[in-house]
């Protein structure tokens, strides 16, 4: 099957299986119900396998598959870009650091929708600078004992297990060498997950407490020490290949600002085609990255330039909405105010703006580091 014929089989059957969430309820709890039932189905289809190795439960064909199916979904509204990117976040790690038999276990479990899992990287003082995190694991015996908080942690509340950073390293072990990465059942005794309230009104994210959480020492992914790679390998999925879905989703806010403006009577304005222009770049791009990915090139600090596009993007996108419906935001409760708010988001979360300009000046225009 070629892309092409793949993508239209996906729609006829989209057309076919209606997936449209409940109208009315807008809660996180809805949206988690709305994921799991979303990709259980897909997942029976088979749709939700393609792309992924066999060895972890998947039917193989190339990456662009996930995309195809990604930009389907999300694009159509039948799950939030959040909670979908979440699975082009922690797979791959799965697949490339936990053993086979492990990742065979578990990542279809999470492909069908059955578990959410979560993603523990950062502390209360360690964001940008994640070398410096704090959370400790030593070994006793066949396990090891985990101590320590994480913060801003995505869908925590719902989530089976995290993949979780840790230091275990001595004082002596410089600091890329002396993290190590577990994958942790949330509901073992120790663990404690905090909703936190953001200022569009989700619990989006957590605090995450671990107090002496015993973890088995096959629950380790790659090897002691080896935390800082995984992050390193993680995060360009979380800079690149989780945002095709995402940016589907803009491009269906963008027609719809633009309907919501005709109603309103108002003539459309070059704010329109900057933020449009501003979102084809982003998309332009992303396709470009989705296809190296595709052809098996690996993904490195290049990827910080779709990060700041789409931060970019995403703003420009609710500003342009902000300016030409006014006091939409600022009175009305509607979903408009709901994800300018969240828009602020985007030059925070998978690195910041300022340190992806950092990235993109640094290591990939050799521009030294002042
Ligand atoms: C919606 C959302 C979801 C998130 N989900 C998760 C999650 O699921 N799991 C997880 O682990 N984390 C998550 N995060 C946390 C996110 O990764 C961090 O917020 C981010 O890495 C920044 O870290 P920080 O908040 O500690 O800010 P800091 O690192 O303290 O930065 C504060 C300010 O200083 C600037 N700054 C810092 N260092 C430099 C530098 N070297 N040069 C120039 N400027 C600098 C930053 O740009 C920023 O403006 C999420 C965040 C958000 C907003």
């Amino acid at each position: 099957m070629n892309v092409a014929e793949f993508r239209s089989n996906l729609r006829a059957w989209l057309d076919e299986n209606d997936l449209t969430p409940p109208p009315g309820d807008h809660s996180l709890d809805a949206h988690h119900a709305q994921h799991s039932r979303v990709l259980r189905a897909l997942y029976d289809a088979g749709w939700m396998r393609w792309g992924w190795p066999e060895s972890a439960g998947g039917l193989g064909g190339p990456m662009i598959l996930r995309a195809i199916v990604g930009e389907e979904v999300v694009g159509r509204g039948l799950d939030e870009p959040g909670p979908y990117s979440m699975l082009e976040v922690l797979t791959p790690t799965m697949i490339d650091y936990a053993s086979p038999e492990l990742a065979a276990e578990m990542v279809p479990r999470l492909l069908s929708g059955s578990e959410t899992w979560c993603q523990g990287f950062s502390e209360p003082g360690s964001g940008s600078d994640l070398a410096s995190l704090t959370t400790r694991a030593e070994q006793r015996g066949d396990s090891w004992v985990v101590n320590g908080q994480k913060v801003w942690t995505s869908f925590a509340q719902y989530a089976t297990r995290c993949v979780l950073l840790t230091r275990t390293g001595g004082p002596d072990t410089p600091n890329h060498a002396a993290i190590t990465a577990f994958f942790v059942d949330i509901d073992t005794p120790g663990v404690t997950v905090r909703p936190l309230r953001t200022m569009h009104g989700v619990d989006e994210f957590c605090e995450v407490y671990f107090d002496d959480v015993v973890v088995p020492a096959d629950r380790m992914l790659g090897n002691p020490g080896d935390g800082w790679q995984l992050a390193m390998d993680l995060l360009p999925y979380e800079r690149s290949t989780c945002f095709w879905q995402r940016i589907a989703y803009l491009y269906s806010r963008f027609d719809a600002l633009v309907g919501e403006v005709r109603q309103l009577g108002q003539a459309a304005d070059s704010h329109l085609g900057d933020a449009y222009l501003a979102l084809h770049t982003l998309r332009c791009r992303s396709r470009a990255t989705q296809h190296r990915l595709a052809d098996g090139q690996k993904l490195g600090p290049d990827t910080s330039i779709d990060k700041v596009l789409l931060a970019s993007a995403e703003q420009q996108l609710y500003d342009t909405a902000r300016d030409l419906m006014p006091g939409v935001i600022e009175l009305d409760d509607t979903a408009w105010r709901t994800e300018f708010l969240y828009s602020r988001a985007a030059t925070i979360y998978g690195g910041t703006a300022e340190v992806q300009r950092n990235i993109i000046a640094r290591r990939l225009l050799d521009l030294g580091k002042e």
